[in-house]
């Protein structure tokens, strides 16, 4: 591992990693081009998806590869046919049209079969390095980390990685494990789409790194591309993320000595008090994040 990417990864990496893909290959958002490893199926996805919404590409794409189902029926397609599809389901720029019937004129016609690595990828006509490595990630199992904005969004709240395009390189291929390119990618792009988006949804998307996450700790949802607090439903958030940090650092922690250690106003039959703190640790309870015993007559709370 760097000693860049080292310096802001947890000691507990691989269990990092696992969390993050167990949460994905247990429920994530169905989009038909996740079913194929067809890197000519993948490149038509990547392409669509550059400058339109994920759910209008399903139905175009979709369409596309009825009319075109291959990489050598697209070669043979005539080029005005296939700017007049693009129009026709307004994706944007025509040139990206003629770009992938050129693209697919190549692998037929110059290249020994489909490239598979993201260097060979950029051989074809308008694919840069983040198309190149979303085909040879989702195609081929072969690519590196992505490093969009989803995930630098994702790296710099949760492991607290400095607004620096090195740094968010050297962190994020050292998180991906050797050679599952596939699903680490498609998982961390998910998290970012899904969980940790410009307004986070931490608890509700059941973010598997609330646990390890600083800005859940702290409450500061702030990000490069989030530059003020964005707003959400409130203080109880940042104070679900203080109850899962103490107790991260106690094997356990009894009612009242947790409320006065999150919140200075903290009285225990008060607005702010047991029965507030109740209330937090019951949905972390129900999230599988905080177990809670009560013991005669003390509650005590731990994480699960
Ligand atoms: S806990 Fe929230 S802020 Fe942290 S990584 Fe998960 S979704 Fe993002």
């Amino acid at each position: 591992m760097s000693d860049e990417a080292g310096e802001y990864l947890p000691d507990d990496v691989d269990a990092v990693r696992t969390a993050l893909t167990e949460w994905y290959l247990d429920d994530h958002r169905s989009f038909p081009w996740r079913e194929t490893t067809d890197p000519y199926a993948i490149l038509v996805s990547e392409v669509m998806s550059q400058q339109t919404q994920l759910p209008r590409v399903v139905e175009a794409w979709t369409a596309f590869l009825e009319r075109w189902p291959t990489v050598d029926d697209l070669a043979a397609a005539d080029r005005a046919d296939v700017v007049a599809f693009w129009s026709d389901h307004s994706l944007g720029y025509n040139n990206r049209a003629t770009y992938l019937h050129e693209s697919a004129r190549q692998v037929t016609e110059e290249l020994d079969g489909f490239p598979e690595t993201p260097e060979e990828l950029q051989q074809l006509h308008g694919v840069g390095p983040y198309t190149a490595n979303a085909v040879a990630s989702f195609a081929f199992n072969s690519g590196e980390a992505v490093v969009d904005t989803n995930v630098t969004r994702v790296l710099y709240r949760a492991f607290d990685v400095p607004d620096d395009d090195a740094a968010f390189e050297a962190v994020a291929n050292n998180l991906m494990p050797d050679g599952e390119s596939r699903v680490w990618n498609n998982a961390i792009m998910e998290l970012g789409a899904v969980a940790c988006g410009t307004r986070p949804r931490c608890d509700e998307a059941g973010c598997p790194w609330r646990e390890r996450c600083d800005a859940y700790a702290v409450g500061d949802f702030t990000a490069p591309d989030v530059p003020t607090q964005p707003s959400f439903e409130g203080s109880r958030r940042q104070f679900r993320g203080r109850v899962v940090r103490l107790l991260g650092q106690h094997d356990e922690m009894e009612l009242d000595t947790l409320g006065h250690r999150i919140r200075v106003d903290y009285t225990p039959d008060g607005e702010h008090g047991r029965e507030w703190l109740r209330g937090i640790l019951s949905d972390l309870a129900d999230d599988g994040l905080v177990r809670i015993e009560e013991r005669d007559d003390r509650t005590v709370a731990r994480l699960r």
